[in-house]
């Protein structure tokens, strides 16, 4: 690839880790840095922890269909493993059956965002920067945030939600719908008989025992992470947090779930949850104006979906920066 060009990447979920590895790795002078407005990285494959209890309270777990995605975690398998769950079907009516997976799901071990990490490491970033706008124009590009400017880079790729990106950009055309998932995080004196449900019938909508993952049995205190539906989701998004607390709750306790520590119960609203459909294309890329955008809401609402698009993203820019840099080359040789 063609040397020091430099990229600026919003977003350290799996589609700015993943893009930023496969650059990097692919050519090491060009340089890469990528800015996240959390304290962390990992995106929405989240986790909440204290000394006590731990909460995967984003994606709960994912899947690798694809060779490519295979591929590209194959040297970080200490990060990742299978959660082999007893998975249920619950409802309030009590109507309850086995419900077998019948691929195999992964987690982060030893934590949901572990996976990231390790994708991340020794690579430049910038944490709690959130990135307002940016200014400049196409190779000379500064990215604006609460503390400062920064820049310029050659090019600049989003990878927030596509409403986040929408901002960034100033491009109403980049839109796309998206659910809103509540997720309350609870500990629990009693061990519930299975390690996941799928719930019908009530305002939650998925259960897990964040125990039952793999490598966090040394945790000393049992916890349930519960998605409330995101219809339900939806229309309680302006009621205040302790009455949607306290309404989970209660439907947790509709299920039967019992030991459940209410006043220790915390929520997180997921406010672009995923997205409602694809996209057209695999990515947004604008080779004139040097942007770029990838994630889960152009080829799959998932963990996996979002890898494939930064994956899609990675072939496309690399072409670009070579071409680019052939012709570069070409200019300085004659
Ligand atoms: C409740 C819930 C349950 C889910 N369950 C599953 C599941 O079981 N299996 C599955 O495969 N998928 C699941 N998903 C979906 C999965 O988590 C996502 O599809 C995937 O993680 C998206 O990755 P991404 O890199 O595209 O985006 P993200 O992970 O959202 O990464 C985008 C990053 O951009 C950062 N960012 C946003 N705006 C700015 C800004 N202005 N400046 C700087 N940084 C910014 C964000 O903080 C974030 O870190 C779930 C998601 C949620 C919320």
């Amino acid at each position: 690839m063609g040397s020091n060009v430099s990229i600026a990447i919003v977003g350290s979920g799996i589609a700015g880790t993943t893009l930023a590895r496969l650059l990097t790795d692919d050519s090491p002078s060009t340089e890469i840095t990528i800015f996240e407005k959390s304290r962390g990285v990992g995106g929405r494959m989240a986790t909440r922890y204290s000394e006590q209890l731990e909460f995967d309270h984003g994606a709960q777990f994912f899947t690798i269909r694809g060779n490519r995605f295979r591929q590209f975690l194959s040297p970080y398998k200490n990060a990742y493993k299978a959660w082999p769950a007893a998975t249920t079907t619950l409802s309030p009516d009590r109507k309850e059956y086995t419900r077998l997976w019948f691929e195999t799901h992964y987690v982060g071990t030893p934590r949901m965002n572990s996976l990231c990490k390790k994708i991340a490491e020794s690579l430049d970033i910038q944490l709690q920067q959130k990135i307002t706008g940016i200014s400049g124009a196409p190779k000379q590009w500064f990215l604006e945030s609460e503390d400062g400017r920064f820049g310029p880079f050659d090019w600049v790729v989003s990878t927030a939600p596509a409403p986040q990106t929408q901002t960034i950009f100033n491009k109403p055309d980049l839109d796309a719908p998206y659910d809103a998932t509540f997720a309350l995080m609870v500990p629990v004196e009693e061990r519930p008989e299975f390690d996941a449900a799928v719930v019908r019938d009530s305002p939650v909508s998925w259960l897990a025992v964040t125990s039952s993952k793999p490598e966090r049995s040394q945790l000393k205190q049992l916890g349930i992470v519960a998605h409330a539906d995101s219809q339900w989701s939806d229309k309680h998004l302006d009621v205040p947090a302790d009455k949607v607390k306290g309404e989970l709750l209660d439907a947790l306790e509709a299920l039967a779930i019992s030991g459940l520590q209410r006043e220790l119960a915390t929520l997180h609203l997921w406010r672009f949850s995923r997205p409602l459909a694809a996209g057209t294309q695999p990515y947004f890329f604008d080779a004139r104006e040097h942007l770029a955008a990838c994630g889960d809401w152009f080829m799959g609402d998932n963990v996996e979906g979002a890898f494939d698009s930064a994956h899609a993203l990675f072939l496309t820019l690399r072409k670009q920066i070579v071409d680019k840099g052939a012709e570069f080359k070409i200019e300085k040789d004659t």
